[in-house]
């Protein structure tokens, strides 16, 4: 098995050549290491390489891995259920998932107590193969309701790409959070995973959540 350094050298390298080819700024998409089930020593592996932030999808399973990287910074790219949300805005430095209101206030409520301002962005349904996610019609109005929670700030949009392997599909998709992201606002993108980045870029992602392509498969 190939070694995560030599996974993240490649990465990095084939990042700057497919902005290169679509006349992208380079450094204009950071990576977001997806270290969910993967253990610990991946992750320290990882730090090492200078990786800076991180995606974990579970609470229970990123506390540990917090604790033991806390400068890391780190995305909650799973789903949010309500329940969890104080536990996940005291861990986590930015919440990728909100895809509806109830979610926003539990998480605005928790970052108030907690006094601190959260980044979160609106994750938007854009495949028919995936459960979460706002619906592209309702995302502008669960936007507006977002930036009316002062503790939370609003930074732009999450999506996960469609289980197909025709490319014009996915492309579709992409350029539908393409589109979503414009009329939401923000900086972040974030789109793209290890078999899809590249369409991702293409269609304009600023963030991509790789997992797979850099540590192998998950346990
Ligand atoms: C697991 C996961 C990833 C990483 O997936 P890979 O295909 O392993 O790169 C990215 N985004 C989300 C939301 C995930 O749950």
């Amino acid at each position: 098995m190939p070694s995560i350094a030599s996974r993240y050298a490649e990465l990095k390298r084939d990042l700057a050549a497919e902005l290169c080819a679509c006349g992208r700024a380079p450094g204009s998409v950071r990576i977001v290491a997806v270290t969910k089930r993967q253990p610990l020593d991946a992750l320290r592996e990882a730090v090492v390489l200078g990786i800076e932030e991180i995606g974990e999808s579970y609470l229970q399973e990123a506390r540990p891995k917090l604790r033991a990287f806390p400068k890391l910074r780190a995305h909650f790219i799973g789903h949010l259920q309500t329940n969890k949300a104080s536990g996940i805005a005291a861990a986590f430095d930015v919440i990728q998932s909100v895809d509806r209101l109830e979610a926003g206030l539990a998480l605005a409520k928790a970052a108030q107590a907690l006094g601190k301002r959260l980044p979160v962005l609106l994750q938007v349904n854009i495949s028919p193969s995936e459960r979460f996610g706002v619906r592209p019609e309702e995302a502008v109005e669960l936007a507006e309701a977002l930036r009316a929670l002062p503790s939370l700030e609003l930074d732009g949009v999450m999506a996960i790409g469609p289980l197909t392997e025709d490319p014009d599909a996915r492309a579709r998709s992409f350029e539908r959070a393409a589109a979503l992201f414009g009329q939401v606002g923000g900086s972040t993108l974030s789109l793209g995973m290890s078999g899809d980045w590249r369409q991702a870029v293409r269609a304009g992602s600023t963030l991509i959540r790789i997992g797979t392509a850099l540590f192998g498969p998950r346990s």
